[in-house]
């Protein structure tokens, strides 16, 4: 794996940088991309209730996220008796042990 010797990195914003002054409509608008919602800065939860305003900057970010927040908000559960505490993290359930009981390791 090696790149061409006459790699420049200034090529590739030549390449693209013209895309940016096509108009729709033009016969040169190949490029242009299916309307989804690209004007948002990221990707933001759209879980209704969310309270998260966070704007998750990768999809996988977003979906960890649903998957921790929404799908299984209570996948770690406290084991210890009389507790049945649950967290959506398996840090958050230490963190609980390590201050709730301090005693049962
Ligand atoms: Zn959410
Ligand atoms: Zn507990």
């Amino acid at each position: 794996m090696q790149e061409p010797a006459n790699w420049n990195p200034a090529l590739l914003s030549t390449m693209t940088s013209h895309t940016s002054c096509q108009r729709p409509g033009s016969e040169t608008n190949h490029l242009v991309i299916p309307a989804v919602e690209h004007d948002a800065p990221g990707f933001p939860c759209k879980w209704q209730d969310c309270r998260s305003t966070t704007c998750f900057r990768r999809e996988v970010d977003l979906m960890r996220h649903v998957k921790s927040v929404h799908v299984a908000p209570k996948a770690y559960c406290c084991l210890e008796p009389n507790c049945g505490k649950a967290f959506g993290r398996k840090d958050h359930l230490q963190n609980h042990k390590r201050n709730r009981h301090p005693d049962n390791h």
